[in-house]
């Protein structure tokens, strides 16, 4: 048996099919054709979904298992949580217990995508997420537009002062109460986008306008099917640029894009990005002189 999962020579150096989760076939002859892309593209911008994160132990929305598998997405309206200082509290423990908060690391996927902007084959990052994995694995903050906005942080409803969240964490699960603004007393909320709120009108765009001219977007982990967020491939693709998917799953999008990986996202753009580095001659790459 010869692993066909990597890039050659494959990093895992698996033996037998059976135990290797990224063998398909073709699927080397995919990873050097979106190296190859990556290498041939002036302007590229990576498009992120809660799957580049369930590696790093975040759960998705829509995998088994799953966050709408444990939680009624109608808990996180913003109605529910302006109703009364009851349901604030409630939603807040959701969002504690549903480990979007927790301490996670990023994996290999957010590594890659940074090591691409360091190669200087990255224009941005857009991502639905809400876990900060991005900037905590060294992509640049100005480079990543949350379309979702972030758990990073609280932000007060009256005044807009801004809290980290880590800070505020301790207190809620001490507290009978939900947060309130040491500042002017005024409701705490999570910055994220909860249903029924806009998304952030700045970062979106500026979504819109790096989809529009660039000319490869690369989707890791998304379903592509949380809109508007899910237009960015469609703005891309309709300018000329080239779509390429990474994701476990197929999306409705498959039938468009210019090329489609279904693996492990922590899996495979890490040897996209050796396969990169090797097309490019970057010193310290697979197969090329250190
Ligand atoms: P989604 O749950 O709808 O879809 C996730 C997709 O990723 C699925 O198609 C799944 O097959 C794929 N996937 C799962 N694990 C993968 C892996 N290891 N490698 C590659 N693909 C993998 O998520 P979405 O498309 O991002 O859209 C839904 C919403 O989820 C967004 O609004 C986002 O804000 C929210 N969300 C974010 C987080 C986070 O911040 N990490 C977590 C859960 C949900």
């Amino acid at each position: 048996y010869a692993c066909r999962g990597g890039a050659p020579p494959c990093r895992r150096g698996d033996t037998d099919a059976r135990t290797c989760p990224v063998t398909e076939d073709g699927l080397s002859g995919k990873i050097e054709k979106l190296a190859a892309l990556i290498a041939g593209a002036g302007r590229i911008v990576v498009f992120t979904g809660a799957g580049v994160s369930t590696e790093s132990g975040i759960p998705d929305f829509r995998s088994p298992g799953g966050i709408w598998s444990r939680f009624d997405p109608e808990e996180f309206t913003i109605y529910r949580f302006l109703a009364s200082p009851e349901t604030r509290l409630k939603q807040w423990r959701l969002l504690i217990e549903s480990g979007l908060i927790a301490d996670a690391r990023p994996n290999g996927a957010h590594r890659a995508v940074a090591e691409l902007e360091r190669l200087g084959k990255l224009d941005c990052i857009i991502t639905q997420n809400i876990d900060n994995l991005h900037q905590k694995a060294g992509s640049a903050p100005e480079r990543v537009y949350e379309l979702h906005g972030t758990m990073n942080h609280a932000r007060c409803l009256g005044c807009g002062q801004r809290y980290a969240m880590a800070d505020l964490l301790s207190r809620i699960r001490l507290e009978d109460g939900a947060p309130l603004c040491p500042e002017c007393d005024g409701i705490l909320k999570p910055d994220v986008i909860f249903f029924g709120e806009q998304l952030p009108a700045e970062a979106l765009r500026q979504a819109v306008e790096h989809s529009r001219r660039c000319d490869l977007l690369i989707v890791v982990g998304s379903s592509l099917v949380v809109f508007p967020a899910a237009y960015m491939p469609v703005y891309a693709k309709e300018a000329g640029a080239a779509v390429a998917i990474v994701n476990l799953t197929v999306t409705d999008f498959d039938d468009r894009a210019d090329l489609v990986i279904h693996g492990k996202a922590g899996e495979v753009m890490p040897l996209v990005l050796e396969a990169v580095k090797r097309i490019l001659g970057v010193a310290g790459a697979r197969g090329e002189p250190g």
